[in-house]
C-alpha cells in the first residue's frame, strides 16, 4: 500500500503474503505505525493496494469495481473499529440491525434484539450511542459486526479505546461469538496475550508480516 502525500509517496506495507483458511483465527500484532491498520483497509477492500493481489475465496477483489466489493462487504464482513464507529442518530438496535436491513433480511430488528441480548444489551436497546459507555458502545459494534454472520469479522484493536477489564470483557465476547458463528477472524493487537488466543499470531514489522512459528509450535 502506498499514501500519496504531498512530500511524496509513502509505501507502508512490502512484504506481506498471508494465507487465511476458512474458520482460522489469526492475530496481526505490530508497534503503532508499523501497518496494521492498513492491512485490514485492504483486506476490507475499502483501499487498493499499489501492487499484488488479494483473494477471497478464489476471487482477486483489487480487480473488483467499487459495487461488486461493496457486494462482498455487505454479504462476507463484520468490522469492529477500534473507535466503535456507532451511527450516532441510530439506537443501539437501529446499529445493531443497520447491516440486516442493507442486505434486506427479514425480521432485521428481531434477530438484532436477540444478538443484543447476547451482549448483555437488552436493556439499552433504545440508547443512542451518546447514551452508551465505550464498553457497552463495542459490544453494540461486535452485535454489529456479527449480526449478519459474516464469513470474516475484521477487527483493528477492539479494546484500545477502552479500559483492561472492560477489555478483556469485550475480547470475550468476540472470541464467544465468533466461535458460535464459525467466522474468520483477523485481529489486530498490540497486545499479545490477546493474540496468544488466535490459532495463528502473524508480527507486522517496517510493512513485513512474519509468522510467529514460535505460537504455532507452543499452540
Ligand atoms: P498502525 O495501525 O499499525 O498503527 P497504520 O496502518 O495506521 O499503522 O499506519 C501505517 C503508516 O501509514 C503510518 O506511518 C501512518 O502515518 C501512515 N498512514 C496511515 N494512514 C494514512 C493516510 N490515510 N495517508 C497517509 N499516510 C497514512
Ligand atoms: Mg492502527
Amino acid at each position: 500500500m502506498t499514501y500519496p502525500l504531498e512530500a511524496g509517496p509513502l509505501d507502508v506495507l512490502s512484504g506481506v503474503n498471508m494465507n487465511i483458511a476458512d474458520g482460522e483465527t489469526v492475530a496481526i500484532v505490530g508497534p503503532s505505525g508499523s501497518g496494521k491498520t492498513t492491512l485490514l483497509i485492504l483486506l476490507a477492500g475499502l483501499e487498493q493496494p499499489a501492487a499484488g493481489t488479494i483473494e477471497f475465496d478464489g476471487v482477486n477483489i483489487t480487480a473488483l469495481d467499487a459495487d461488486a466489493l461493496a457486494d462482498i462487504r455487505r454479504d462476507t464482513l463484520g468490522i469492529v473499529f477500534q473507535s466503535f464507529h456507532l451511527v450516532p442518530s441510530l439506537t443501539a438496535l437501529g446499529n445493531v440491525a443497520l447491516p440486516l436491513e442493507i442486505a434486506g433480511r427479514e425480521r432485521a430488528r428481531e434477530h438484532a434484539r436477540q444478538l443484543l441480548a447476547r451482549v448483555g444489551l437488552a436493556e439499552r436497546a433504545l440508547h443512542y450511542p451518546s447514551q452508551l459507555s465505550g464498553g457497552e458502545q463495542q459490544r453494540v459494534a461486535i452485535a454489529r459486526a456479527l449480526v449478519h454472520t459474516p464469513k470474516i469479522v475484521l477487527a483493528d484493536e477492539p479494546t484500545g479505546n477502552l479500559d483492561l477489564r472492560t477489555g478483556a470483557t469485550i475480547i470475550d465476547l468476540l472470541f464467544q461469538l465468533n466461535a458460535a458463528s464459525g467466522s474468520t477472524m483477523i485481529m489486530v493487537t498490540h497486545d499479545d496475550a490477546i493474540a496468544r488466543r488466535c490459532q495463528t499470531v502473524y508480527r507486522l514489522n517496517d510493512g513485513r508480516l512474519i509468522k510467529d512459528e514460535s505460537h504455532a509450535l507452543s499452540a
